[in-house]
Parts: C-alpha cells; structure tokens; sequence
C-alpha cells in the first residue's frame, strides 16, 4: 500500500508531484517524499504525515529540476520509521539514482542475507533498499540478448541484472540525472499508468485519478515486466525478463483499495466494483425493501446489486468525513464508539425495514458487527449483510496491508459462525468466479487471487 508519481519534462516538477501524491494520498498516510532532477544533480525531501500537510511551498520551491518521483508511504513491509521513508537517494560509481517503490519483495530476507554477507550495509529496514544494493553491486559485464539505446547501456544493465534476482510485487519509479525510468514486476501486481499533458510533459502514476489531477490524459499501462525509459531522446520500451502473458494483476485494487475514479489494469475501478455489485443480485437475490451501503466502501457494489435488484438505494449509514485521531478513551457507557464516530444509522430509512446491507469485504469482523448492532437498534426488521468479495482467508505478501492469518475472521471461523458473531439473518460472499469474472474482459485477464484461495503466484 503505496503510491508513486513521477514527471518529466517540466519546471514546476516538484509541484505537480506533489498534487499526484495528492491525489493518491489514500495508498499511504503515514509519510510522503519527493525527489527531482536539475539535470546535474538530485535533491530530495522526506517526511512524515499527509503531503498537503507534511510538505511547505518552500520545501517545493527548494526542489529545483524539471524530472520528478514521488511517494506515499503506508509500511506493509520495514518499520514505520523515518529512515524507510522514499524516494531514496543513492550515488554510486556510475551517478546516482532515486527510487520509489510500490509492492513487496517476497525473497527479502534471503537476498538482504546475501548481500550483507558481501559487505552490504542497510540503513533502513525497507524491502526497496535491496533494490538499491543489487542494481549498485550489479556486474555490467552481465550480457542480455536485448539491443539497449546507446543512453541505456550504463544503467539498464545492473537493473535488469536486479531484477532477474527479485521476486515478488514492485511497481518502481526509478530518476536519474537525466532519466525517468519505470519498471513493473512481470507478474503486473500493482498498477502503474503513463500519461501526457497538453504541454507535452510526462507522468506516471500508481492510479490514473492523479493524471486527472495534473490535467494529464492516460496514454496507457505500463505493461508487466516492462521498463520504460523516458529521457530527451524521447521514449523506449524494454522487456528484460521476457514477456509474461499470465500476468497477476492484484485483484483487490479493483475490490477495495484503488480510487473508484481510476483506471488500473487497462479498466475503471468504477465499472468493475458495481459489476460486482450486479453479480452479488444474480447469485443472492433475497426479497427485502432497501439496499443500504457500508460508506465508502460498499457504495458501488450496493449501486450494482439495487440496479440489477430493483430494490431501492438507500443511505440508511452516514458518514462522517472529519475523523481524525481521537484522543478520548472509549467511554463504558456509548457503545461502538469507534464506529460511531464514522457512521451513523438513519432511523428514518432503517427502522422497521428488511435490509440488504452491502460491502466490499469482511476482514476481522469487528466493525460490521458494532454497524449491524447500530442498525438494530435503529429498528431494522432484519439484516442481510452482503460481501462484494469472497472471504479473506491468507494475508497478503504483495504490498497490501491485510491482518494476520489468524486475525482474518475467514480463515478461523465458518460462514455460518460469522454470521452468527456478528447476529445477522444472512450472510453471503460473492463467489470467486462471480468476482474475477466482474474484472475480466478481453484485455484483462490474470489476477491474482490469493487472499481468497491461499494459492500464492510467486514466493
Ligand atoms: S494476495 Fe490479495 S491483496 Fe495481495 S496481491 Fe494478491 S489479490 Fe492483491
């Protein structure tokens, strides 16, 4: 859980990485950086909290250079400390280079072992930082059968080299003195976009709401295992580890995480969530009076499932949008206050009704069961609590933040005990046939699944 944004060819750099990030500041909270190229050198600024918070105009204006990448970070992987805060920036003997990276290495351990038994020294406990070491320690005696532009032929090679020893999930963003590089893992596990502007500036980016953002159009996907290499000389695609045409392309972007405005994965977020929606309608139609949504989460699919239904849309849950951190210890006396704090039942829509209440997945339990008891007590006549996903029943190792195995209420309990812990009169998860087929269309095929099966691509 993270998102990168990277710019090429334009004076105000910094500034309009800083609006991507922006715009992708739901992949990572916790801290933010950017780094920018004048052409000679690469200046960089880090640091912890929300971008539009975290970071100055002074600390942009200071960012002097027309190529930049960002990050937002949100730490699936290292401590949540400000030395694994990206870009990082290294020089070795051939330059130096920025890297952002989106995604975890699954061989991590084994390679940091490797390398440190080579002297390696990590300052960080960042998966990326292997990157760093590999493509530094990497021979550029090396031969790949791939005929690289004479501005390729310094760098390319240690990179490729790198990534022939990584497995796992990496979107990267990768700025060089005078090159914007980015590179996709071949199984395409996280997303990563191009766009152009009117001007004729370059971006790439995590999700494509952040060339909304800029004003940039989406040109197309950056493909799985590709590297794109952006630089004065213009545009050139290379395929280091060959083709893949079985790609794993995460399946809950498209499920929960990604922005419902974005296009991922060559599709709009927002189709494929209120198909899941309609294919909940055809596999569980329940006679009851509204549909209500869990907000945010369960809006589209509720969309999707009242549209095919019949049965009304109803906002029988409010949101409220301004939690922040609460410092006041939950009081004995008003229940489910955590949840309270966020979402409100509507008497008005609830109370003496037959719900169909709808989200996007069920990961602990704890929260829909503090929702489904406010919305008892709000009257409703009964609850059928519907799931836009199959149950969770094996973390991920790929980049997104889900719980333990054993926190994961899939993975220890029966359909029938969920229900039951959490008191409704049903409870149904979409099939995973019913949601991969939602996300399949000629040009996207190959997801990864592995959250719900336990059957993981790569380890
Ligand atoms: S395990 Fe689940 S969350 Fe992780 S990449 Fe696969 S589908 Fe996505």
């Amino acid at each position: 859980m993270c998102g990168i944004f990277g710019v090429f060819n334009n004076n105000n750099a910094s500034k309009l990485t800083y609006l991507g990030l922006h715009a992708l500041q739901h992949r990572g909270q916790e801290a933010v950086g950017i780094a920018v190229s004048n052409r000679y050198e690469i200046n960089v600024k880090k640091t912890e909290g929300l971008v539009m918070q975290a970071l100055k105009e002074q600390d942009l204006n200071n960012l002097k250079g027309d190529i930049a990448i960002g990050h937002v970070r949100y730490s699936t992987s290292g401590k949540a400390n400000p030395q694994n805060i990206q870009p990082f920036l290294s020089h070795f003997y051939k330059g130096s280079f920025a890297i952002a990276h989106n995604g975890n290495i699954v061989n991590v351990n084994e390679l940091k072992e490797e390398l440190e038994k080579e002297g390696a020294i990590f300052h960080t406990t960042s998966d990326t930082e292997v990157f760093v070491h590999l493509i530094a320690k990497a021979k550029d005696t090396e031969e790949f059968e791939i005929n690289l532009h004479q501005n390729d032929r310094e760098f390319l090679p240690l990179l490729f080299s790198a990534m022939k020893k990584v497995k796992g999930a990496y979107s990267l963003l990768i700025l060089r003195e005078s090159q914007l590089i980015a590179v996709r893992d071949p199984y395409g596990f996280r997303p990563l976009v191009l766009g152009k502007n009117k001007q004729g500036t370059l971006f790439l980016a995590s999700e494509s709401c952040a060339l909304d953002m800029v004003e940039a159009e989406y040109l197309r996907d950056i493909k799985p295992g590709e590297v794109l290499v952006i630089d004065g000389e213009g545009l050139r695609s290379y395929f280091p580890l060959g083709f893949v045409d079985k790609a794993h392309k995460c399946i809950f972007e498209y499920v929960y995480f990604a922005r419902p405005d974005s296009i991922i994965f060559q599709d709009y977020v927002y189709e494929i969530r209120k198909e899941m929606g309609r294919q909940l309608a055809k596999e569980k139609p329940i006679d009851a009076d509204v549909v209500v949504p869990v907000l945010d989460s369960g809006f589209l699919a509720a969309k999707g499932y009242s549209e095919k239904s019949g049965i009304p849309l109803e906002f029988g849950l409010i949101r409220n949008h301004y939690i922040g951190r609460s410092f006041i210890q939950p009081l004995q006396e008003i229940r489910d206050l955590s949840v309270k704090l966020k979402l409100n039942p509507v008497r008005q829509v609830v109370e003496g009704k037959r719900i169909i209440l709808i989200d996007d997945s069920l990961v602990r339990g704890t929260t829909a069961k503090k929702i489904v008891g406010m919305l008892k007590r709000a009257g409703a006549k009964e609850i059928h609590f519907l799931i836009s996903s199959p149950p969770v029943i094996s973390s991920c190792v790929y980049g997104i933040d889900t719980p333990t195995k054993e926190e994961l209420i899939a993975s220890t309990k029966s359909i029938e005990e969920i229900r039951n812990y959490i008191g409704v009169d049903t409870l149904y998860y979409l099939s995973l046939d019913g949601m991969v087929k939602s996300a399949l269309n000629k040009k996207n095929k190959g997801f990864c699944v592995a959250c719900f099966t336990g059957d993981y691509p790569v380890l």
